[in-house]
């Protein structure tokens, strides 16, 4: 079953579709950009239809074999690969900064994360259940069986990360994945499933790199039997009605507003950077990045005026140096967004507490940068508090009561993840278990386990990703009754 073992040297000059085990050119190829220097980076695949064809046709061929394989040798497998990408691991965290314009620091934890999780999903193991009283003289099995081939959509912003997140839920689990990177950012994903090359049979994980029209093709095509994607709540709608037509089975992972309650007897010293450093992670553009703070009456002004200070020791720039925080946006149509919502901040009237400026272009030539930038006490009803931005712009607002808050808290059609800062544990769990979102943290905030399922309610998702829920999402159960009387 497992082919020799090549070369693990990745050449990083040129990137290839996987498909059937090869590295398959495209007679197209595009470029992404450099989001902090605009400069090209190297061409890659644009997949045609017969592309997706051969890549399903493959996958096909490979299922019946590799859902066989028991979860321990795919286990093993599994933490090969992740051998093979911490012995990559430099070249795989610079891409993701010149990808993505993450700083590398951030960049570090995605491809640290990325090997842990790989490992700590492919030991998570969905056993055969016997349902005993079931029925007097039968006895009930419940099985849970591979659902076949799947297909992985990935985003720009944790490239890597995510589409490991799905190879590994998948292959794990006994399917066969092939993965799409998003144009935006193709590179990583591309080398991470060369390097599963000869390792895996051939057809077991493939990439597939294009343009907008391979995602639909993708979901319409009746060879795939699952989708799971990560994305917007707004593609992630079209991806669900396209899906319909087939039947597919379908994890979304869609955007977030995430509300973070800071209690009056929070500890400041620790609330504060914590809650500032996660809401300007990678620039704001991380789904689970805090994008409304609700701060007690009480505690306002000096948990405010602790923000602002904290905000200016930000380093905003170039995301190689180890001290950024904040590089630039990721792709001119995201810094083109954000920048409508910054010229909203005058016709509004909100108050900027700390940055406001539109960009940074006059201290960058190049380069899609913006200011971290608060907004002091905005209406609720506004624009910057009902709306995911995906930029580093916060808004700061005030509460008095705690129904009132979780109220204003919950009233969104996000729910991805929540959380509530407070010394006294109990009232906090209280007012969190209230908090209407699919992961809610107490004095903390945007923790993952490769054991706990993650994903959203409400348009954050449907289905759940990671812990053994989110591998039950890539098994069908069958209940195999066999009467014994
Ligand atoms: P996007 O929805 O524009 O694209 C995501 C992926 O879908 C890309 O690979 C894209 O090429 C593909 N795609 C686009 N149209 C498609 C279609 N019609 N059918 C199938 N595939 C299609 O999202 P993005 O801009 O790459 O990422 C940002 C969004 O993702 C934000 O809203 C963010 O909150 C969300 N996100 C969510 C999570 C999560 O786990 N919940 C994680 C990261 C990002």
């Amino acid at each position: 079953m497992v082919a020799t073992v090549p070369d693990t040297k990745l050449d990083w000059s040129s990137y290839h579709n996987v498909i059937n085990g090869e590295l398959r050119a495209t007679s197209k190829t595009r470029t992404a950009v450099n989001p902090a220097t605009e400069e090209a980076l190297p061409p890659v695949p644009v997949s045609t239809e017969a592309d997706v064809d051969a890549a399903v046709a493959a996958a096909r061929a490979a299922f019946p074999a590799w859902s066989k394989t028991s979860w321990d040798e795919r286990e093993a497998l599994l933490n090969k690969l992740a051998d093979r990408l911490v012995a990559n691991l430099p070249e795989f965290t610079d891409i993701l900064v010149r990808e993505s314009g993450k700083a590398i620091a951030t960049a570090q934890i995605e491809a640290m994360f990325s090997h842990t999780f790989l490992r700590g999903l492919a030991a998570l193991r969905v056993p055969e259940e016997v349902v005993d009283d079931a029925k007097e003289g039968y006895k009930v099995r419940l099985r849970h069986l591979p659902l076949g081939v799947g297909a992985g959509i990935v985003p720009w912003n944790w490239p890597l990360l995510i589409g490991l997140f799905k190879i590994a839920s998948c292959v794990i689990a006994g399917n066969v994945i092939i993965v799409k990177p998003s144009p935006f950012a193709p590179y990583a994903v591309l080398k991470v499933v060369e390097l599963a090359r000869g390792l895996f049979p051939p057809g077991v994980i493939q990439a597939l790199s294009g343009g907008d029209d391979l995602g639909p093709w993708l979901t319409e095509h009746p060879g795939i039997d699952k989708i799971s994607f990560t994305g917007s709540s707004a593609t992630g709608k079209r991806v669900l009605a396209s899906c319909s037509r087939t039947l597919k089975r379908v994890t979304l992972e869609l955007g977030g507003n995430d509300a973070a309650i800071v209690c009056e007897d929070a500890d400041l010293a620790q609330a504060i950077p914590k809650v500032g450093t996660l809401a300007f992670l990678f620039s704001g553009q991380i789904c689970m990045d805090i994008k409304r703070v609700y701060v007690h009456e009480a505690i306002y002004d000096k948990f405010l005026a602790g923000l602002v200070e904290f905000v200016k020791t930000i380093k905003t720039g170039d995301p190689n140096d180890p001290d950024t925080l904040v590089g630039p946006l990721q792709n001119s149509m995201q810094y083109e967004k954000v920048k409508e919502l910054f010229a909203q901040i005058e016709p509004q009237g909100w108050k900027t507490a700390v940055g406001g400026a539109p960009d940074l272009k006059s201290a960058h030539a190049k380069g899609f940068f913006m200011q971290p930038t608060v907004i002091d006490n905005p209406p609720e009803d506004s624009m910057i508090v009902q709306e995911e931005p995906f930029g580093p712009i916060v808004p700061i607002l005030k509460w008095s009561s705690e129904e009132d808050v979780i109220a204003r808290a919950n009233d969104s059609k996000m729910g991805l993840g929540a959380s509530v800062w407070s010394a006294d544990i109990a009232r906090a769990t209280r007012m969190a278990e209230q908090l209407e979102a699919g992961s809610v943290w107490v004095n903390t905030h945007f923790d993952l386990s490769p054991k706990v399922p993650f994903g959203g309610s409400k348009w954050s998702g449907f289905n759940r990703e990671l812990g053994v829920d989110g591998i039950k999402g890539w098994l069908e159960p069958q209940s195999l009754w066999v009467a014994t009387a």
